[in-house]
């Protein structure tokens, strides 16, 4: 900005001093001929003044030539010529008094005094002469030579003083005329300089306008964050693409990515450390892109990748597993490891997708299939596409589910790997929905997630379980249950209380309910959640972190919150056999959790070997599809039969 001002003041100065030299060099041009026509008036005033002296001159002399003829002969002369010649010079001396300077008027009215005097003297001698008279004509005659001497030095000195005068007066023009020239001289070079650095300074702003311009289109059709494409050059590009796809060539694929968790990183570490993430994100996109490829940010977590020449719906496919693989995995956003991962939805035209719009269309539809099914990567199919619909009535079908009894719950037990007792059951929902048959959480708690329906949700499954585990209690079987907690339970105030509502109904042994947090609602709201987990464990109710390590480095929140257990993610159990660092990751949250006097469970546990491993490990509980996978409650006490009726590997 400060640049952009400097240039300004820069540019205006030049205009205007070039204004003022071009003003200059005018101004020079009219002084000059104005003070050149001066000298030439006074030079010819003055031409004049000489020619009039000079002429005194002559006058002066042609008179006295006239008395000479006459003396010589003056009985047989003429006395007539030398009669009107006197007083000839007469007009001269009157034209100088006139028009003369102050030097010529001075000198005039000396000489005329003289003239006078030779005048008479002259009229003098003619008469002696006539009436010769020898003795006077003689004295005037010596009388009139004298005098006519005298006036024609007079007069030649002043041609010779008015002769001079011209000259000084032509030497002065002539000097200030040098003094002019040298000064145009200089305007005109200076002007010539100026009106250069006003062409450059002109070009330069040509330069920046185009530049601006190009700059503003970049910034219409790119996003500020990332850099990348943006919705409308992602239109424009698609529309282009099909028609040179129409003319020859292979098809066009189009893969919409939508990032898992984003929501959670920016609520939690804030709007800066999404921005972080974005920008990651984009550069891992562009990384496994051809150069081909157009890679454009939709908004939000929304990305997209245009594959032009892409011949079928295979290939569309390739790039979209090179794509994902590229962008998943952890990043480092403002010193905490993010794990990103995302959901790709793509399509293809003309196989599957008939002309732009349905290309944009049925990449949505397959991108919202994929995170929905946690599918990873999905390709449109018809049949997806009345997602959106289904999502829209989803809510309302769930609201009524609850009020009907649609919603059941499956127990996972969880194992004591050390003797292989059972330790616990964890109630997982599931929905038998009148045309859908069974479904799983994942088709529908996501859902009530982003709504207000989480809480009757919850709390529908606490009651459920709580009566389940009373009716277990009846048939002498004591057995703790887990429930899942979706984080707008906690966050009502109310809802500690109900939780006690319901103990007392059930009359249940409050240690032997555990509520599972997921770890990234501890971190997005750590003080609602801390004081709806005081009160609960206060009463004696058991605090879980569920899925523990997921995305998430921050562990802050392991020191301020009340907890009894942690929760290790499938994710870490599945390599423990496989990768060193695997198992050295599962060690180290064994033993912090152990550190912070914590129950441990490792989560999904697919053979016997891994179970003996974590128990190996220090985890006191294991839970997995090795021991038993979510069955319906009829199905516990035959499985408790038979699970504690195997004798224990030694
Ligand atoms: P979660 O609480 O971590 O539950 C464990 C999930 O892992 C269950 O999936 C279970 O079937 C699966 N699992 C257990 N052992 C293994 C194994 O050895 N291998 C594999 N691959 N998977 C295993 P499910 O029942 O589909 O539940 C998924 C998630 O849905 C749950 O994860 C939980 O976050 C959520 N959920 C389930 N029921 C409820 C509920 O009543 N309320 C809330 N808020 N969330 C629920
Ligand atoms: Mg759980
Ligand atoms: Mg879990």
């Amino acid at each position: 900005m400060r640049d952009w001002l400097r240039r300004r003041v820069v540019a205006r100065s030049a205009v205007a001093a070039l204004t003022v030299g071009l003003a200059l060099l005018a101004a020079m041009a009219v002084v000059s001929s104005r003070s050149t026509a001066r000298a030439a008036d006074i030079a010819a005033g003055t031409q004049q003044t000489s020619q009039q002296w000079n002429e005194i001159y002559l006058k002066i002399s042609m008179e006295y030539e006239l008395l000479e003829d006459y003396l010589d002969s003056p009985e047989t002369g003429d006395r007539q010529p030398l009669l009107s010649s006197i007083g000839s010079a007469e007009p001269n001396l009157r034209w100088l008094l006139a028009n003369g300077g102050t030097d010529d008027t001075r000198q005039v009215m000396a000489l005329q005094n003289a003239y006078g005097g030779y005048t008479y003297t002259l009229r003098n001698l003619i008469d002696a002469a006539a009436t010769e008279d020898r003795e006077n004509t003689l004295k005037y005659a010596r009388q009139a030579a004298l005098s006519a001497s005298g006036l024609r030095r007079q007069a030649s000195v002043n041609v010779a003083r008015n002769n001079l005068a011209i000259a000084v007066v032509l030497r002065d023009a002539k000097d200030a005329n040098a003094r002019q020239l040298i000064a145009v001289e200089v305007l005109s070079l200076a002007d010539l300089l100026l009106v250069i650095f006003c062409g450059l300074v002109l070009l330069a702003y040509q330069k920046r306008t185009e530049r601006q311009a190009a700059d503003n289109d970049y910034r219409a059709s790119h996003d500020g964050l990332t850099g990348l494409a943006n919705r409308r050059l992602l239109g424009e590009r698609v529309s282009r693409a099909i028609a040179d796809a129409d003319r020859a060539g292979p098809g066009v694929g189009l893969l919409l990515l939508d990032l898992n968790r984003f929501k959670e990183v920016n609520d939690t570490l804030g709007h800066h450390s999404g921005d972080l993430l974005l920008v990651e994100v984009a550069r891992r996109l562009s990384a496994g892109s051809r150069a081909s490829d157009l890679v454009a940010r939709l908004g939000g977590d929304e990305f997209a990748i245009l594959l032009t020449g892409v011949e079928g719906i295979i290939d569309a496919r390739t790039v979209a597993q090179r794509v994902l693989a590229e962008l998943c995995g952890p990043a480092d956003v403002g010193g905490l490891s993010v794990d990103i991962s995302g959901s790709i939805g793509y399509s293809h035209y003309p196989s599957l997708s008939a002309s732009a719009e349905e290309l944009l269309q049925h990449a949505d539809v397959a991108m919202y299939h994929a995170k929905r099914n946690r599918l990873g990567i999905a390709a449109y199919e018809p049949e997806n596409d009345n997602n959106s619909f289904e999502q829209l009535t989803l809510l309302t079908d769930l609201r009524f589910a609850i009020d009907r009894g649609e919603l059941e719950l499956h127990y996972q037990p969880k194992v004591r790997p050390a003797d292989r007792s059972v330790a616990g059951m964890e109630a997982l929902v599931r929905w038998r929905h009148p045309t859908r048959g069974l479904l799983g959480p994942q088709a529908f708690v996501p859902e009530a997630e982003q709504s207000d329906l989480m809480l009757s949700l919850t709390e529908a499954v606490l009651d459920m379980a709580l009566r389940q585990q009373a009716e277990w209690r009846e048939d002498g079987r004591h057995i703790p249950v887990a429930v899942n907690i979706g984080a707008a339970c906690l966050r009502d105030p109310g809802f500690p209380a109900r939780v006690e509502g319901l103990l007392r109904q059930y009359d249940a042994v409050p240690g032997h309910l555990t509520m599972e947090i997921t770890e990234s609602f501890l971190i997005t709201d750590p003080e609602s959640a801390a004081a709806a987990l005081t009160h609960l464990r206060d009463r004696g109710v058991r605090v879980s972190i569920d899925d523990f390590g997921v995305g998430y480095s921050s562990m802050s929140y392991l020191q301020s919150m009340p907890l009894d257990e942690l929760k290790i993610d499938r994710k870490f159990t599945a390599e423990i056999l496989t990768t060193e660092r695997g198992r050295a990751i599962v060690t180290a949250i064994v033993d912090l959790a152990h550190a912070l006097d914590l129950t441990v469970v490792a989560e999904g546990i697919e053979d016997e070997k891994t179970l003996t491993v974590v128990g190996e490990m220090g985890c006191e509980h294991a839970q997995g599809y090795y021991m038993c996978r979510p069955i319906h409650p009829d199905g516990i006490p035959k499985w408790i039969d038979s699970w504690t009726s195997v004798p224990v590997p030694t």
